[in-house]
């Protein structure tokens, strides 16, 4: 009686495992296609990078994850003879798939945080830098420098970029003058002023005005500055009470940067690495940039 009851469920299980296939191998192609055609549909090439950056990630995880589900399927219909002799082996052959499906999501997992970023990377720069044509004229346009696209961008764009929060690329048609800026984000986090909505509010100073002990949290005040319009805004923040975590990372002290340099140096790359293995690297196109970075940086808490 019990057995036919495990006949009659294999009977089931098998063809749905059949359409899980064909669905989640859909899924992982069609997320994949959708990613490529959308990319070719966008006309211009910030809209083709704001894609990428905003979705490309993603859509790769999911894509993975749709595929280990479709292997998944794909292995609980083998050995259905054997399977249908007792149902331990449909346990058996359930958590061999969950084992080799939880690897190729985490392995998916890995390459997305560890080598993608850099893939990602070189197409967005790609992007970026390919010369802009004028839709008006037909002619190609040309990137101005951080020296001279100053005089094309308003204060508060150059209050933002000055405190690394947003990166202006402005392009130029020299035959007609005409401008195109395009916006992207900076290396450096900054709110939106709430007065005058540039991304300029950073974190000025932290001040612990309760420290945190072993059984009870602590307060923490974190002062905001507006670099444009002066606003000051104050928020209050519980530190948690202490455990074992290690110390917070903090950058040296004194940076040396020879003035001279400067003029031989191309791009300047600094490259910070976390205590988690992670890194990011950030390009200036001098190293007076680069030690204005770093003293943003510095101010700016590590978690
Ligand atoms: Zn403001």
């Amino acid at each position: 009686m019990e057995e036919g009851f495990y006949i009659d469920f294999l009977n089931v299980w098998h063809p749905a495992m059949r359409v899980a296939i064909i669905g989640f191998v859909l899924g992982w192609l069609g997320l994949y296609a959708y990613h490529h055609i959308r990319l070719l549909t966008l006309k211009e090439y910030k809209a083709k990078y704001d894609h990428i950056s905003k979705y490309q990630a993603n859509l790769f995880f999911y894509s993975i994850l749709s595929l280990a589900l479709g292997v998944m399927s794909y292995l609980n219909t083998l050995r259905p003879e054997t399977v249908a002799l007792a149902p331990m082996w449909f346990f058996v052959r359930l958590f061999v798939t969950l084992c080799i499906g939880t690897l190729i999501a985490y392995i998916a997992w890995l390459v997305l945080n560890y080598s993608y970023p850099t893939k990602i990377q070189r197409k967005l720069q790609y992007f970026r830098y390919k010369p802009r044509i004028n839709p008006k004229t037909g002619n190609r346009m040309r990137l101005l420098s951080e020296e001279e696209e100053d005089v094309h961008l308003d204060e508060g764009m150059q209050a933002e970029e000055n405190v690394f929060s947003v990166d202006y690329d402005v392009w130029i048609d020299e035959v007609t003058n005409d401008i195109k800026i395009e916006k992207y984000p900076g290396y450096l986090q900054a709110s939106q002023c709430d007065r005058c909505n540039f991304q300029t509010l950073r974190l000025e100073k932290e001040e612990i005005t309760k420290t945190a002990t072993e059984d009870q949290d602590g307060e923490l005040i974190k002062h905001y500055k507006c670099s444009y319009c002066n606003r000051i805004r104050r928020e209050t923040k519980t530190i948690a009470r202490l455990g074992a975590s290690g110390k917070l990372y903090k950058l040296p002290e004194k940076l040396h940067f020879k003035d001279e340099m400067d003029k031989k140096v191309k791009t300047v790359e600094l490259k910070i690495f976390s205590n988690d293995g992670k890194s990011r690297s950030f390009d200036f196109p001098s190293t007076l940039q680069a030690q204005q970075f770093l003293a943003e940086y510095e101010s700016e808490t590590v978690e």
